[in-house]
């Protein structure tokens, strides 16, 4: 694939002569306060500090009732962090709706009364900077902000938002705006990233850049590698005052964020959905215990061609590739190995530093063909020292996308007999002839038992949270198997694993073949070896 895409492609060298090797991480976390009242407020600001937020952001809009003199002297005297307040109208996206002028002066006697920051609307700031000209206390600062709940503009409207901000006078600029597609955030980065440059040689004023919706995640995650000056970190998981904020706990427990910094290579999974993916816990704790500089973060893409198009840079150094991309993953890399191109799929994505290339691998069937065989090895039914103890059986594979052709791929190089069952036939189809297989209708699976002592690998979604209850095949199918594999691992016992068990099979969790994928991933994403037992702790906890 070629590298055509604007996003970043001279950060390296930006990076080199703006911040590399000073280590420093410049962003801030700030945590959103809505309590109802000021008690409440206190009582968050407090957890904000407790859960390693470095400022608060007091949502003064969101107060019942708001006493401004009595209550900002509570807040500001007895909060532990420094505070930003905001009196968001709903004309921008908050909760105000009464009086211009009662907003602003609540504004102006937070800054009298010690306040270390507030945050005025773009819209209203001339006015508002030119009634505080010459009484602005040291070291308080203003932000001017402006919220996009549509879209993200192009980079050059956003420079000329930017621009139209600082000439108000603002000392730090925050620009909001939506993400309809995860390559809207790269338009961000790109302001935040050359601000922050010219912002240390004392040109511009740092800037807050956010993208929100969930497709905007890694504007919040990666703001440290940008140069954002802040990112919202919420108390508990839910209560955001804008979509897509991540907790304070994710960022400091599972993105390591103190750790990131303008040359943190960025990994990721690259899928729809993402959400519940275990994978940025498991690498992140991995790079933190190593000391690896990188960062693993969920990267929702409806459009994988569009995502390497515009992410071209070396900075995204590797990607795992889930539902619904493995297929298409392997047509938007420059070259596949030899495996996944006989299983027509990738799962693991690495941009070879020398050339940018991306080269794309399968570490799905290693994972969980191994696992399989190790609980057949462990059964002493069928141990067969001298081969695999898959060789001869029937191994009947549910599903035919990326894992299900995987897994059909290596039963058949591990001398099984493969049938393909799935709910389109005619994808079974293409991989039965593909590997000399039979394919039959999902539907069929449960009057299918031609032998006993069978394998059976479930690789559809089936059963995957929060579907819990669903199963590729009734229960009393089940006792023609000897071993179940269900590659869901969320839950790690799944209604089908859970059924086999009690019909006297040996089972395998999805969960073995995660992790046997995830070592080969982390060992091409890092050039080390992968930390094989801290894997295994990571994975009991979560
Ligand atoms: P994929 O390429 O999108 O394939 C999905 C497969 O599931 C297709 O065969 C599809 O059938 C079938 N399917 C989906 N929903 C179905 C339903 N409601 N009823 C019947 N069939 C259904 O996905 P994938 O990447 O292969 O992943 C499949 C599953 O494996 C996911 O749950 C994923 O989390 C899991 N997985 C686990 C690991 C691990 O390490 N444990 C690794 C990879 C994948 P059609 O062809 O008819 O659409």
């Amino acid at each position: 694939m070629k590298s055509s895409g604007v996003l970043l492609a001279s950060t390296d060298h930006l990076q080199m002569s703006c911040r590399g090797g000073t280590g420093r991480n410049y962003s801030l976390i700030c945590a959103p306060i809505m309590g109802k009242s000021v008690d409440q407020m206190l009582i968050e600001i407090g957890k904000a500090k407790a859960g390693g937020a470095d400022l608060v952001e007091v949502r003064l809009d969101y107060l019942n009732s708001f006493n401004p003199r009595q209550d900002l002297k509570i807040l500001i005297k007895r909060s532990p962090l420094p505070t930003l307040f905001t009196y968001r109208p709903k004309w921008e996206g908050g909760q105000y709706e009464g009086d211009e002028t009662q907003r602003l002066d609540a504004l102006r006697l937070a800054m009298e009364l010690g306040a270390d920051y507030i945050d005025v609307e773009l819209q209203v700031a001339h006015e508002f900077l030119s009634s505080i000209s010459g009484r602005k206390p040291e070291n308080f600062k203003v932000i001017v902000s402006s919220h996009n709940y549509q879209n993200t503009p192009s980079v050059e409207d956003i420079s000329i938002l930017v621009a139209r901000i600082q000439a108000t006078g603002a000392d730090i600029v925050k620009i909001a705006t939506t993400a309809l597609d995860i390559t809207d955030v790269a338009r961000v980065f790109q302001i935040t990233f050359h601000s922050q440059m010219t912002h240390e040689m004392k040109f511009q004023v740092p800037i807050i850049g956010l993208v929100m919706s969930e497709r905007g995640l890694i504007s919040r995650l990666l703001c440290p590698k940008f140069g954002g000056y802040l990112t919202f970190g919420t108390i508990e998981a839910g209560i955001v005052s804008a979509p897509g904020q991540p907790t304070l706990k994710d960022l400091l427990g599972i993105y390591n964020f103190r750790q990131l910094g303008p040359d943190t290579k960025v990994f990721g999974i690259i899928g729809n959905p993402v959400g519940h993916s275990k994978s940025p816990i498991l690498y992140n704790k991995a790079f933190k215990a190593v000391g690896f500089n990188g960062i693993y973060v969920p990267l929702l893409i409806d459009d994988i061609g569009k995502f390497f198009d515009v992410y071209s840079s070396a900075d995204f150094a590797g990607f795992s590739c889930t539902i619904p991309h493995k297929e298409d993953a392997l047509k938007r890399c420059d070259e596949v190995d030899p495996v996944a191109k006989a299983i027509g799929a990738v799962n693991c994505i690495i941009r070879r530093p020398s050339d940018g290339k991306l080269i794309g691998y399968n570490t799905d069937y290693i994972g969980a063909i191994t696992a399989i065989e190790d609980g057949l090895r462990g059964s002493h039914t069928t141990n067969n020292s001298s081969g695999s103890p898959l060789a001869g059986k029937l191994f009947v594979v549910v599903g035919a996308g990326g894992a299900g052709k995987a897994l059909a791929y290596g039963a058949k190089e591990k001398g099984a007999r493969v049938v393909i069952a799935n709910r389109t036939l005619d994808r079974a189809k293409e991989i039965a002839e593909l590997i000399g297989g039979q394919a039959i209708s999902i539907a069929e699976l449960e009057n299918f038992h031609p032998e006993n002592g069978m394998i059976l690998a479930n690789t559809t979604s089936i059963g995957m949270q929060p579907k819990v209850d669903l199963t590729p095949i009734p229960k009393r199918a089940l006792s023609s198997y000897s071993l179940v594999f269900d590659a869901v691992y969320t839950p790690k016992m799944t209604r089908l694993l859970r059924e086999a068990e009690e019909s006297g099979a040996i089972i395998v969790s999805g969960l073995e073949m995660f992790i046997g994928q995830a070592y080969e991933q982390y060992e091409r994403f890092t050039n080390l070896p992968a930390p094989k037992e801290l894997f295994r702790e990571i994975m009991a906890k979560y």
